[in-house]
């Protein structure tokens, strides 16, 4: 059906007064709204909830423990089935070293994601926790998706609430919203991603994290078999939460990355993006924080996320696993990242998982190494078990067999 342009009228003014728009509604304006349209009205948002002309980022490192998962959603270009030679599990030491590298560059904490290994019980967390806490006591971890929450709750047969109390107690700090892909349960039994979590149990593991005094994040990947209200559904869902427990600093929106994955198909389009992200902003009216997703849209995108509702550049990578292996390899070191943040007429300030402004780019303040080629967690070829598994039991054949 055609736009209305009389109901587009209407709904800009709206948004423009400060108004909460219903799904309907958004619906309407994100297929209808002419782009610069969406963008203007995005930054007025970005613009009266950070009327400083700040943009953050945070320095921190993306570490992909595992990528042995049993999930296998049909999306995913990254995991290797139990038992394949490609798979691997990082021994303690190397990511002690991975912390090492990281606070070198002044990064304050680990984004620490895997896939859903049986062969890593719980306890293999609690230990890695701790051992991090001993070694690294003000390093923030960020760990975790809501998805292997609930795999370690099955895994462990304990109840996801206890399941977060006990990662609590060994040093967890915030849970990523990764695994969230579009929180419609038809959608996730089309991504085969339904089994791992339905959209009702992952906003369950954010509801238990909140409660439980931890901060986490929200994402969305758009660009699969999604139509546009389903898109506007997951909006919502993440609204009514938010509402409800005031948990979530941020949301963060990237493209489905097409290569290599059993899915297939084409990557959307930066348009599509940058629509995306305003109507984000838009409807997500109480969320502070949006990021740019440099990652998958690259350096240019990223920068102009910042005119369509951005406020916050996401992290400086100096390691990225899962979005290299479907085709995407940006990389962008804090120089270059805050290269684009003042070009676009902001000033850039380091951030803590938090959004509590933490200072000036630190190459400011003393010499860091440039980084411009992104790490990866293993090097190709390099097989190595860790020592330390054989202390941990192991759930599947291969695992058994590789453990005596
Ligand atoms: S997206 Fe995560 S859970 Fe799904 S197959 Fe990949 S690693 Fe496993």
């Amino acid at each position: 059906m055609p736009a209305n342009p009389a109901n587009i009228t209407r709904l800009v003014e709206k948004v423009q007064a400060g108004a909460r728009l219903d799904a309907t509604e958004a619906l309407e304006l994100y297929r209808s709204a002419p782009t610069a349209v969406l963008g203007a009205l995005a930054d007025g948002i970005r613009a009266r909830k950070h009327p400083e002309g700040l943009v953050t980022y945070i320095i921190d490192r993306n570490v992909n423990y595992t990528n042995v998962c049993v999930a296998k959603c049909n999306f995913c270009a990254f995991y290797r089935e139990v038992g394949s030679p490609d798979g691997y599990v990082l021994g303690f030491d190397e990511l002690f070293r991975k912390i090492d590298e990281t606070v070198a560059v002044g990064g304050v904490q680990l984004l620490l994601q895997g896939g859903h290994n049986p062969d890593l019980p719980l306890s293999w967390y609690e230990d890695l926790f701790r051992a991090v806490k001993e070694r690294y006591p003000s390093f923030k971890l960020h760990a975790l998706s809501p998805p292997e929450v609930i795999h370690l709750s099955r895994l462990s047969q304990l109840p996801v609430p206890e399941v977060i109390d006990r990662l609590i107690a060994a040093g967890l700090d915030s849970i990523p919203g990764g695994g969230a892909e579009i929180l419609v349960d038809r959608v996730r039994k089309l991504l085969h991603c339904y089994g791992k979590a339905t959209a009702d149990e992952w906003l369950d593991v954010m509801r238990h994290a909140h409660r439980a005094g931890l901060r986490t994040t929200a994402t969305m990947m758009y660009g699969t078999v999604e139509t546009d209200g389903e898109r506007i559904e997951h909006m919502m869902r993440l609204r009514d939460l938010q509402d409800e427990t005031g948990g979530f600093t941020a949301f963060i929106t990237w493209s489905y990355q097409p290569d290599h994955t059993e899915l297939s198909g084409t990557e959307a389009t930066g348009v599509d993006y940058l629509r995306t992200l305003a109507i984000a902003r838009i409807v997500l009216d109480n969320f502070d924080n949006l990021q740019a997703s440099w990652v998958t849209q690259g350096g240019k995108v990223g920068q102009l996320s910042l005119a369509y509702g951005a406020n916050d550049m996401g992290s400086v990578m100096i390691e990225e696993n899962v979005v290299r292996a479907a085709g995407a390899s940006y990389c962008m070191d804090e120089l270059e990242i805050v290269r684009n943040i003042e070009d676009a007429g902001f000033a850039a300030k380091r951030r803590n998982m938090h959004y509590e402004v933490l200072g000036d780019p630190i190459f400011r303040e003393r010499d860091v190494p440039r980084m411009l080629e992104l790490a990866t967690a293993r090097e190709a070829g390099d097989t190595h078990v860790p020592d330390e598994l054989r202390f941990y039991p192991a759930r599947s054949r291969a695992g058994k067999a590789a453990r005596p």
